[in-house]
């Protein structure tokens, strides 16, 4: 049971680490904070330092039918309110994180070990961006007339879905909760959050602040493992849209939960994401590039890392050097500290798993590895999950470092001659979600962005997902699309078609 009463403070706080305790242990359910019915909560641990900072409530199937019912029995209300007032208040909703942001930020990166300046603070104002563009969005829900026949008026309305299970992951959560959340919110349906379990803390607050603007039971949230709290949620039979970022071994299975219930579903699910620099690029900002697409700042937990790099010949030693001098400059440190570029990777797990693929490169013949930045001396952080970035050249096409995600600060790159080779290495991958291609020949870039198998093709940048411009992936990167119009209207409604025949 829980030991403390949950009283997150009102105003917005900069203590971190009381607020982390006051979100303690609890879902958030029909507009409440309550613990889990087993009474079972489990530790959340600052990746930092390996303290324990707070608890999460451990969430299995019966709090799951409790949080669809109240979100069942809210729907029918929320979607009698026009669509315009359901956009305001979710507009609202943005405008409170965007007052809350800073203490979003210290909050998510206490809990993720994300740093401060270069990663929370962006998530969380990105957070309250994502939640004001879709909150003016709710005059856009229209449908169409369709000529039929003389006497008969024929019209298509978009109708919400009803329930939507919504699953996310730890590495940007509020960001990915935001995706999902508010287009569903503003469409008419209601939502039930699986929240990830290395990372429920933040999240939990977000919903707090929702809840002093949106009706009880919009929105819930439930913390838990995948099996025992995800997988109940996908099957739960009121469930009527699950939408879901994380593995593709975890997307197929949600996705055969789904084929059995004859659900539609979102998958955002891993990248291997290629950048291509060609010998005419603007070297010092595509240098600067690679440091943006492989999400150094990030330790490289993005989907859309850029894990394979493809330089053209002239230019590669001098690449190769110039990124490994740039990231070798960056400081990797406690994530709360303003001077920290780099923080940790989230959990043991993670970290031996980036570890092992780091060892796989380091033994294989032929092989170069360039170790970055250091790790940080102070004592406090000497049980941190920190990784020193790695930059890997002359690995073979089959090793598992080119075709795995490895979801850490490791990349790999590659010299070409090319640009129909370079082209065919890109696509030789199972993943197709985000690609960058880096040129002043704007023919040459254009050409490629058509012919890469990928959901999103930048060409001299690579910025993190846009609110209004469709994401997603091809191939076994996922199916859907979010963050734009056509996200809302496309995956969180359907299109009725009512005919009047009046002759
Ligand atoms: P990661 O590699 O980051 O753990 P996962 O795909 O395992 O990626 O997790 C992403 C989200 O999916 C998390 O919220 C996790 O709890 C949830 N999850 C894991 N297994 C299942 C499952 N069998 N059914 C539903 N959700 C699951
Ligand atoms: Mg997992």
């Amino acid at each position: 049971m829980l030991d403390r009463p949950l009283t997150p403070p009102d105003a917005p706080t900069l203590d971190e680490r009381a607020l982390a305790r006051a979100l303690s242990g609890a879902h958030f359910i029909d507009g409440a904070f309550v613990p889990a019915g087993s009474g079972r909560s489990f530790a959340v641990h600052n990746p930092a330092t390996g303290e324990e900072i707070g608890r999460a409530a451990d969430g299995d199937g019966t709090d799951v039918a409790t949080a669809v019912e109240s979100a069942a029995t809210a729907q029918r209300a929320w979607a009698k309110l026009p669509a315009r007032k359901r956009g305001a208040l979710v507009a609202k909703c943005g405008a409170l994180i965007s007052a809350h942001a800073e203490e979003l930020a210290r909050l998510i990166a206490l809990e993720t070990g994300k740093a401060l300046r270069t990663e929370s603070r962006v998530e969380a104002n990105v957070v309250a961006d994502i939640f004001e563009f879709f909150g003016g969005l709710g005059s856009e829900l229209k449908g169409e007339s369709v000529p039929f026949a003389p006497d008969t008026l024929s019209v298509t309305v978009r109708e919400p879905l009803g329930v939507v299970g919504a699953i996310i992951p730890w590495n940007v959560p509020m960001l990915l909760m935001a995706l999902k959340i508010a287009p569903a919110l503003v469409a008419g349906n209601t939502v039930v959050v699986k929240s990830a379990e290395e990372a429920p803390l933040a999240v939990l607050r977000v919903c707090e602040l929702m809840n002093r603007v949106l009706p009880p039971g919009t929105f819930n949230m439930l913390s838990g493992f995948g099996p025992e709290c995800g997988a109940p949620l996908v099957a739960h039979p009121k469930v009527r849209k699950v939408t879901f970022t994380g593995s593709v071994e975890v997307g197929r299975i949600v996705y055969q939960t789904a084929a059995a219930k004859i659900i539609p579903v979102t998958l955002e699910l891993g990248g291997k994401s290629p950048m291509i620099v060609f010998a005419d690029c603007d070297f010092e900002k595509t240098v600067m590039g690679a440091i943006t697409s492989m999400r150094f700042t990030r330790q490289g937990q993005s989907c859309t890392a850029a894990s394979r790099i493809y330089v053209e010949r002239p230019i590669f030693d001098r690449f190769v050097a110039a990124l490994a001098a740039k990231v070798d400059a960056m400081v990797m440190g406690d994530p709360l500290d303003e001077k920290t570029d780099i923080g940790t990777i989230i959990s043991a797990g993670q970290f031996e798993k980036v570890r092992g693929f780091i060892e796989e490169g380091r033994a294989t013949k032929g092989a170069t590895a360039l170790a970055c930045s250091r790790l940080p001396e102070d004592a406090a952080l000497r049980k941190g999950l920190f990784i020193q970035p790695h930059i890997f050249t002359g690995l073979p096409d089959d090793s598992r470092l080119v075709r795995e995600e490895i979801f850490g600060p490791v990349t790999t790159v590659f010299p070409f001659d090319d640009a129909e080779s370079v082209l065919a290495a890109a696509n030789d991958s199972e993943y197709g979600l985000a690609a960058s291609v880096w040129t002043n020949d704007l023919k040459r870039g254009l050409s490629l962005a058509h012919r890469i198998e990928a959901g999103l093709v930048q060409i001299n940048q690579n910025l993190v997902v846009q609110a209004n411009l469709s994401y997603g992936g091809v191939k076994s990167s996922g199916l859907g699309k979010e963050a734009s119009l056509e996200a809302m209207l496309e995956h969180f409604t359907h299109k009725k078609t009512i005919m009047v025949n009046y002759g």
